[in-house]
């Protein structure tokens, strides 16, 4: 499952850089038994299958995490991940991101090892390969070097609590469309002017509850007072 997203694009060039490095554990490696058995039925009874405790112990012992090392477990009871946690993560030098699967981990698994909990939003995945994957790439693209154009890092949704300003490239006209006047004058302090404004426009519609903590200069509210008044 994770060769596409980690053999390709942003994360391939992270790696042959040597900025980053990914090391996919199989839970299965560790097993004892001729069938590699790594879940069994659930104590108590009920549907569905848990991951065992020996493999897993194992598994995450052979990669010798220090004290510092976080452990992160994926799951939808976690904490959200965001832009914020992502930037925290980004300054770890270790991170074992745990997969879980069936009904999820034996609980001792959780206990023993686990330092965050995290969740990439409010639905449940078959299992934490999907998660793992996002949390990989959206740390490692904060990673300084992974990115190429840091500018681009900063000007992102969220940085600054807004979200983007919405884009355009040539033609100047498609189908009856034109790009805004502003970004055409080759003013900057316009063109400044109107991203600033339509960060603060779809912040407002989209996600207005971002604006209570985010950034705002004396501009932005003279700017929000006028997209109110439009
Ligand atoms: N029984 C669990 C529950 O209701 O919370 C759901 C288990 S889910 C079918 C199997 C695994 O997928 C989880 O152990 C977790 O690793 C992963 N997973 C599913 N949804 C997730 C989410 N929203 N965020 C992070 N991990 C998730």
């Amino acid at each position: 499952m994770f060769c596409g997203p980690f053999t390709e694009s942003l994360l391939k060039k992270a790696q042959d850089k040597g900025l980053i490095s990914i090391n996919i554990v199989d839970i299965r490696d560790f097993t004892q038994d001729k069938h590699k058995t790594a879940d069994d039925t659930p104590y108590g009874g009920g549907p569905g299958m848990v991951l065992k405790p020996e493999p897993v112990f194992r598994a995450i012992r052979s990669l010798s995490p220090s004290k510092s090392t976080r452990i992160i477990l994926t799951t939808p009871a976690g904490k959200r991940l965001d832009q914020t946690m992502a930037a925290k993560l980004a300054e770890e030098k270790h991170l074992v991101v745990l997969c879980g699967h069936y009904e999820g981990i034996d609980e001792r698994i959780r206990e023993q090892f686990v330092t965050d909990e995290i969740s990439i939003g409010d639905y449940v995945l078959t299992g934490g390969e999907l998660p793992a994957m996002i949390i990989a790439e959206c740390v490692c693209r904060l990673i300084p070097g992974v990115v190429k154009e840091e500018e681009s890092l900063q000007r992102e949704s969220f940085n600054n609590g807004l979200l983007d300003f919405p884009c355009y490239t040539r033609p100047e006209e498609f189908e009856g469309q034109r790009v805004p006047k502003d970004l055409l004058s080759g003013n900057h302090a316009l063109i400044d002017r109107f991203r600033r404004k339509q960060m603060l426009k779809r912040t407002l519609f989209d996600r207005p509850e971002m604006l209570a903590s985010a950034d705002l200069t004396g501009e932005d509210r003279v700017i929000l007072r006028e997209i109110l008044g439009e």
